[in-house]
């Protein structure tokens, strides 16, 4: 069972991709990408694009998934998505019930995937938390996180 992701790029989330547009608190989503390796997962970068956003909740789109699924398909990326981002702004850092429906549903297409959380607006102190699905206790559970410089 898969313990630890290690995260690079992970600034880049924190103080890009995750904060809403015009300073807004509309959520935003994206995915992971990277790669296995024994024990743990190297999540090198994450992407975002098209999405249905609102306050509670976002949604990629599903013509951008399928961009990214292609992408992978014809080579023309390495990376494998191995999990999903998503910003709870200034809500904090929790899975709703929703988000481990999500997360139940990813997991079946990749037992791997994970989930990370983040509250681009929190003052300071930890602004993400990552979280693994086990698919036997029907749950989620934190996953220790390991940063890369
Ligand atoms: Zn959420």
């Amino acid at each position: 069972m898969r313990r630890e992701a290690v995260v690079q790029a992970l600034k880049t989330v924190c103080e890009g991709l995750a904060r809403s547009p015009n300073e807004s608190n509309v959520e935003v989503s994206g995915l992971l990408l990277g790669k296995e390796f024994a024990g743990g997962l190297l999540i090198t970068s994450t992407v975002t694009g098209k999405q249905t956003s609102s306050e509670m909740r976002s949604k990629l789109d599903e013509d951008f998934m399928a961009t990214i699924a292609q992408a992978m398909v014809a080579g023309q990326m390495v990376e494998r998505i191995v999990g999903m981002f998503h910003s709870h702004p200034d809500i904090g850092i929790f899975l709703s019930q929703q988000d481990v429906r999500t997360f139940a549903n990813f997991c079946r297409l990749y037992p791997g995937f994970v989930m990370m959380v983040i509250d681009p607006l929190r003052p300071r102190g930890e602004r993400y938390k990552f979280f693994r699905y086990d698919a036997y206790t029907r749950s989620a559970h934190l996953l220790t996180v390991r940063e890369l410089e």
